[in-house]
């Protein structure tokens, strides 16, 4: 049988008793080990249930509690491991309980660290893909949808002429994309309901509203934004956006289990429009080098942001899906991006 040597303590005096530990059959079994003094010997047992089994740490001793307070201190691991197994003996409840409560800790961070590593890097890694490989079907009916809901409540028709509508659309397709494979894309014309605005839909389509073009009075300044919209489509920014938000949406409802959250939040989504900064340079870059290629000065483009900046707050929304406007300004007077396709 195997026996451990450990230091008893009655857990009322300081006295020390070295003992001998055995267990059988779920009693473990203490004897003293015969001392000088006359004194009779400790000898107990208890079921291994009721003692309480410190936690495994590298240097500290194992402590071994009675029910009454009384406690073993054993120094050699080894031998005391190699007992308890041979015992069939698990940790005890307290032990366990401590070491899942750790356990479960750990796991909890680092289910929260893989969602966050998930969020700010799986996330949009796999929203790229996806709007990457999604049909052009499915995009242009997405968009169709967007539209007709944003038709129905944030747009009117045109106030422009036929001709007017046709100039600017002319202009802007003689332009020469700055990269191979440029989206396809309409121009839509509408009156706003919600100020100086412009975006594309994942279908191609790319609103402008004729508040902006009165408000930036210089058509090269649309030819800048039309061109930064068009490289947000290069990029299906909106369609990766859309997936983004769609995909916490589904979690949420997996989680919650409401499917009216996805649905609620595609118009929150078109109408609070927000773009990464990442997102938001990729089509300021585009926007320089096609402006650039065609022989208008990027400054257009930095004077129409500084336009939308000096606006009230919540005069346009197109402001605040593009933040940071002036500070964008500035780098668009400075700096002369190089593009690559990927
Ligand atoms: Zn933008």
């Amino acid at each position: 049988m195997n026996a451990v040597s450990a230091k008893y303590f009655d857990g009322k005096s300081s006295r020390l008793h070295q003992v001998r530990l055995t267990v059988l059959d779920g009693i473990a079994h203490i004897d003293e080990i015969a001392g000088f003094d006359s004194e009779p010997g400790i000898s107990r047992s208890c079921a291994i249930t009721q003692l309480r089994v410190s936690e495994r740490t590298r240097h500290a001793p194992r402590k071994i509690t009675f029910p009454d307070g009384a406690f073993l201190e054993i120094n050699d691991q080894d031998a005391f491991n190699t007992l308890l197994k041979t015992t069939g003996y698990q940790d005890s409840l307290v032990v366990r309980l401590q070491q899942s409560w750790r356990g479960a800790l750990l796991a909890l961070l680092s289910t929260v660290a893989i969602l966050i590593v998930l969020y700010f890097y799986g996330l949009p890694v796999a929203s790229r893909y996806i709007a990457y490989a999604l049909p052009v079907s499915f995009e242009r009916k997405m968009g169709d949808g967007m539209l007709a809901y944003l038709d129905k409540h944030a747009f009117e028709k045109s106030a422009l002429s036929d001709e007017r509508q046709h100039a600017l659309q002319e202009r802007f397709q003689a332009m020469r994309p700055p990269l191979d494979h440029s989206p396809d894309y309409q121009l839509v014309f509408r009156k706003s309901k919600i100020g100086p605005n412009a975006f594309a839909l994942p279908s191609g389509d790319i609103i402008v509203t004729d508040e902006i073009i009165k408000l930036m009075n210089d058509d090269n300044a649309v030819m800048g934004i039309l061109a930064h919209e068009l490289g947000h489509l290069h990029r299906r920014h909106l369609t990766q956006r859309i997936i983004q938000s769609s995909a916490i949406a589904a979690v949420v409802t997996l989680v919650f289990g409401d499917v009216s959250a996805v649905i609620a939040n595609i118009p929150t989504l078109l109408l609070d429009l927000k773009y990464s900064r990442d997102a938001e340079t990729e089509a300021d870059d585009y926007a320089l080098a096609m402006l650039d290629q065609n022989g208008i000065s990027p400054d257009h483009l930095a004077i129409a942001f500084e336009k939308l900046d000096k606006l009230a707050p919540g005069v346009s929304s197109y402001l605040s899906s593009h933040p940071d406007s002036k500070d964008r300004a500035k780098r668009m007077r400075t700096f002369r991006p190089s593009l690559s396709e990927d």
